[in-house]
């Protein structure tokens, strides 16, 4: 039981071997997403693949979108076949393959290489995600703090991997830095191994198993779509099917939004939920919401962002020149700086009996990101002039960015361990890190509105991000304030 356990910090032990294991896995996963653009536009002089960048950048948010779209069977393997602990080995192995084969310095196979990323991180992070908050019982007060915690070994990886990654790839070449993502993968799983007696029976079985029989069809089902997958490769790669990454992008943004749908109502509907478990679903559902409008507009640090700081920004200070990239990773600084502050405020407004629910503090937290676009709003307007404007400018929109975030995501994490039903626990964490694909793929099409030869729109792109974001909020806030008793809590409180 690890209800009194403490010796992570405060919470069970279990959480530091999740936390080790979620770090290495993000530091190759940002390491190797870092500069993945980056090699496809390369010229074939550099070694790279020499892609135009529009299909360099639809590669991009398809591959994004993949990686999270594929937490929903991910998630479903492990609450119906595998448990979470076996599916989070497997995924990781399958990460491990897809780095070392990127690391092959041969063209032909970088497609193999980000379907096994691909394939490994969905089978692998909605489970980690969901394995923390069962290390807590339900009425365990920590779980929010250990959430942040978590959080916080989720940007220790991503610093890692931009540091690690970034440096091999100026200093060695391409298949080095790649090879270095494989390398953190691979200890990120002798972590796993060496340290999983710290569970103990945290996803050790799967959750609501299928029947012996009902399993065995399931994983024919599973190894004939592995088969179907492989043969389009295999087409593909003989030339005798082209595939056109652009418009497969454009209609993979409505797909995943109606599966998203498709699968939300199938669970309410279908999965012979009670009462108190339906209008946990209604709060989660707001949750969603947030959180898909919030990564839509703040994985604009990718794109649009990235181009501000590129050409708009005056990046020099004396004779130094601060690189494009280290803007992007103030982000995951002001993370790991302010995650320590954030856990504590939780705990310090539930003493004081301010809890506010999970639902108003995601609201909370897409509000203050949409802040964030206000300050861009002033610096794009001095960008249209001409003007190239003070580094600050970037820096307090990833500040506020960075706040938002922590107010909504690693509390998003928490409402769906907390909110869902049991049986369904890592299907729901599928369904939850399917808003990160819906949000990365809708920011890449808000950032293709962003036009280096037409400055004047840029402050209304801002404006209009900032607006959506508000008003979605507002709307999410004010259901929230209801959502207090869907989601369990006032009679927590009265008690
Ligand atoms: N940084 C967070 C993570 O890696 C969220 C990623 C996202 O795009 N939503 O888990």
């Amino acid at each position: 039981d690890t209800h009194l356990d403490t010796g992570f910090f405060g919470h069970p032990k279990g959480l530091s071997t999740l936390f080790f294991t979620e770090m290495w896995e993000r530091m190759s996963y940002y390491g190797m997403r870092a500069l993945l653009v980056l090699f496809m536009t390369a010229s074939l002089q550099e070694e790279g693949l020499e892609f135009t960048v529009a299909a360099a950048a639809a590669i991009y948010g398809l591959y994004t979108g993949a990686v999270y779209f594929l937490g929903l069977p991910g998630g479903w393997i492990a609450d119906r076949l595998l448990g979470g602990q076996r599916t989070v080995w497997y995924g990781g192995i399958i990460i491990m393959c897809g780095h070392i084969v990127l690391a092959i310095p041969a063209h032909e196979t970088f497609f193999i290489g980000l379907i096994l990323v691909a394939a490994g991180t969905g089978l692998l992070k909605p489970n980690i995600s969901a394995m923390v908050g069962q290390l807590y019982r339900d009425e365990d007060e920590r779980r929010d703090g250990g959430y942040a915690l978590y959080y916080m070994g989720i940007n220790l990886g991503s610093v890692l991997g931009y540091t690690i990654c970034g440096y091999f790839m100026e200093n060695l070449g391409w298949h080095w830095a790649f090879g270095a993502a494989a390398v953190g993968m691979g200890v990120g799983l002798i972590q796993y191994r060496h340290t999983l007696g710290n569970i103990a029976q945290v996803g050790d079985q799967p959750s609501n198993p299928l029947s012996a029989e009902k399993a065995r069809k399931a994983w024919s089902v599973i190894g004939a779509v592995v088969a179907v997958v492989a043969g389009v490769v295999a087409l593909t790669y003989s030339g005798l099917i082209t595939i056109n990454p652009v418009v497969v992008a454009q209609y993979v943004a409505v797909a995943f939004t109606l599966i998203f749908f498709a699968y939300y109502v199938f669970i309410y509907f279908a999965g012979e939920l009670e009462h108190d478990e339906k209008r946990k679903m209604w709060a989660l559902f707001l949750v969603c919401v947030a959180s898909a409008c919030f990564w839509s507009g703040f994985e604009q640090a990718g794109s649009s962002l990235n181009l501000f700081a590129r050409d708009y920004t005056d990046r020099l200070i004396g004779d130094f020149s601060i690189p494009t990239a280290w803007f992007q990773s103030t982000n995951s600084f002001f993370i790991i700086i302010l995650s320590p502050f954030f856990a504590a405020l939780w705990i310090n407004l539930a003493k004081r009996m301010i809890s506010p629910s999970y639902t108003v503090k995601c609201a909370i937290g897409l509000v203050i990101m949409a802040s964030g676009f206000i300050v861009m709003f002033f610096a794009a307007q001095y960008a249209a002039q001409g003007l190239k404007v003070a580094p600050m400018w970037l820096v307090t929109t990833y500040f506020l960015h960075t706040v938002g975030e922590l107010c909504l995501s690693p509390v998003a994490l928490s409402a769906v361990s907390k909110l869902s039903p049991k049986r369904f626990a890592g299907q729901m964490m599928g369904v939850f890190v399917l808003t990160y694909s819906i949000g990365n793929i809708i920011s890449g099409l808000l950032a293709g509105n962003f036009d280096p030869n037409n400055v004047e729109q840029m402050p209304n792109l801002y404006l209009q991000i900032s607006l959506f974001c508000i008003g979605v909020g507002i709307l999410v806030g004010l259901f929230g304030l209801r959502a207090k008793v869907w989601e369990g809590q006032s009679q927590q409180q009265a008690a």
